[in-house]
């Protein structure tokens, strides 16, 4: 399976650096604080790349739905 080029930039210790994902991971975790970090689409095709090849953004800390829901409920 081939790898896709990610930029990371750690939103939480500002580490950048470029990783290799496999095309099915939806996080990456962050190998300086080990925060997780979501996996964005260059695109809305999951198989697109930048001018540069990157085919994955990493700038975003990873939340799942379910704490989004529950966060919402508490600002409710
Ligand atoms: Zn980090």
């Amino acid at each position: 399976m081939n790898k896709i080029k990610t930029d990371m930039q750690c939103p939480f210790c500002g580490e950048c650096a470029t990783r290799y994902v496999f095309p099915t991971q939806s996080r990456l975790k962050c190998y300086v604080c080990d925060m997780v970090l979501f996996l964005k689409y260059i695109d809305d095709d999951p198989e697109a790349i930048d001018e540069r090849g990157f085919g994955r953004l990493a700038y975003e800390p990873f939340i799942h739905n379910e704490e989004i829901m529950e966060l919402n409920e508490v600002f409710r």
